[in-house]
């Protein structure tokens, strides 16, 4: 596998807090971004960072049931 100069395939990731699953891609930025991504669900945050390199997340699942309530844990 080659890594490519500019855009990456950075798997999939799913809220801790609601279910919801996201597909990231990881873009190259030429200066260093600081930002973070909240759940489009529930607003859980789900990443931070300081990077030339940042995850762009495309919802592709929604939770199966939108309970407000979270279980004991
Ligand atoms: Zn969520």
């Amino acid at each position: 596998m080659v890594q490519t100069w500019g855009t990456g395939d950075g798997g999939t990731a799913s809220c801790k807090k609601c279910g919801a699953e996201y597909k990231v891609t990881v873009k190259r930025f030429p200066m260093r971004d600081s930002d973070k991504f909240n759940c489009e669900i529930c607003g859980e945050l789900m990443n931070e960072w300081n990077s030339t390199q940042v995850p762009m997340y495309e919802l592709i699942s929604k939770p199966a049931s939108s309970s407000g309530d979270t279980p004991s844990g």
